[in-house]
């Protein structure tokens, strides 16, 4: 018996180490890992610099709370700054906490309480990113959302045209919706988004907590769009499995996160941090992000033709390595069956295989890993084409 609450519905399986794509379970199997901790091991399990800042800092510094000054979350900050659009940096622990944060800076920087998202997404757990969530079985049973947030269909310029007004603090969305099927947004969703902002004035909050950090082959996803945020929420990849979290926003939000109006007590702390310096030096590479973008290409490319064959795959969707397979049956099966291969994937919504190997999968993994999901597929197939 667990005395686990069973918020989880849990695979049986018990990993107790891991390197690089592999994880090792208890009776020494070894599994192909395009799960990486739910988009967050990017740089695959016990990175060795990763590993290495974290055992150096726990021996000099874990925390000293955010009334002093931590040189290692100044770095963090000017890295983050220095790569994208935004000038500051907020610290949280994670993705939950850097939306609450973002719906709170929003609610403070325009004076206005409205805040439109999309169907299907997903922006966390709390109160606040549980209510911008457009997703009914996560509001279930929990009563009064926050007042004030409307879900739009997502890559509907005319729903968003048509329920947009002068009383709207913040456009929160994800630039592929992750839990929600992988469903990248359209290049002019990503215009008319920018232009409606700017035309009433609301903030444009780019939940970034899963696409972030080279998942898609650039440092963040916006950069693929021609989409400037105004705040910009990460988790997940941030800390390669340290838990960390931050809210990145323009110069002229400074002035609305003053000394009392937001904290963390563990945000930015010194253990945290150590670990994003290191996961920062290797995502900001260059060669590295173009080697993301080049794998995903190919694995995207394999499974269109692939689809091609088999009439049980729908579509082929994503960016970098951030990969939905939309199947036409349920594909927990299919699923199950690709562990019981010791090749772990995960579901997002009933027809969506969810591919997230860590960006450092080597191509003979990923060739390894489209052979089973083409067998278990082809099983699966009532027409190969
Ligand atoms: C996972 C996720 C969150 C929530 O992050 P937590 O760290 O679990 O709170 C928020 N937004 C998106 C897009 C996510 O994928």
């Amino acid at each position: 018996m667990s005395a686990l609450f069973p918020t989880y519905a849990r695979w049986g399986i018990h990993p107790v180490k891991g390197q690089g794509a592999e994880l090792v379970d208890a009776s020494g199997t070894t599994y192909l890992d395009f799960v990486a901790g739910i988009a967050v091991c990017n740089l695959g399990h016990c990175h060795p610099k990763v590993n290495q800042a974290l055992k150096d800092q726990v021996d000099k510094l874990w925390h000293v709370s955010n009334l002093f000054e931590i040189e290692q979350q100044e770095k963090v900050a000017k890295c983050l700054t220095d790569n994208s659009v935004a000038d500051y940096a907020f610290f949280c622990n994670s993705g939950a906490e850097a939306n609450e944060a973002a719906i709170k800076l929003a609610r403070k920087a325009t004076g206005k309480h409205k805040i439109v998202s999309f169907q299907k997404s997903f922006h966390g757990r709390t109160l606040g990113s549980m209510s911008a969530t457009g997703q009914e079985k996560v509001h279930e049973g929990y009563g009064p959302l926050l007042p004030e947030f409307t879900y739009l269909p997502f890559n509907d310029e005319e729903a968003l045209t048509k329920t947009m007004s002068e009383d709207v603090a913040a456009i929160m969305v994800e630039v592929i919706q992750g839990e929600g099927g992988v469903v990248p947004m359209t290049p002019s969703f990503a215009r008319h988004i920018r232009s409606i902002c700017d035309k009433y004035n609301c903030l444009l909050i780019i939940d970034e907590v899963q696409t972030g950090i080279g998942r898609t082959g650039t440092l963040f996803a916006y950069e693929q769009y021609d989409l400037v945020p105004d705040i910009i929420t990460l988790a997940k990849g941030l800390g390669n499995g340290f838990p960390v979290g931050a809210l990145l926003g323009q110069e002229s939000l400074v002035d609305y996160f003053q000394p009392g109006s937001h904290g963390s007590t563990f945000g930015g702390n010194p253990l945290a941090m150590a670990a994003v310096n290191a996961v920062l030096e290797e995502v900001t590479n260059d060669s590295f992000l173009q080697s993301i973008k080049e794998k995903g290409e190919w694995l995207i490319k394999q499974l269109i033709e692939l689809s091609n064959e088999l009439d049980e795959i729908v579509e082929v969707r994503g960016i970098g390595l951030m990969i939905g397979i939309e199947c036409k049956h349920e594909v927990g099966p299919m699923i199950a069956s690709l562990r019981e291969k010791h090749l772990l994937v995960l579901q997002a919504g009933p027809n969506v295989m969810r591919l997230l190997p860590p960006l450092i999968v080597k191509e003979e993994q990923l060739k390894q890993a489209l052979q089973l999901i083409s067998n278990v597929l082809k099983a699966n197939a009532t027409v190969v084409k």
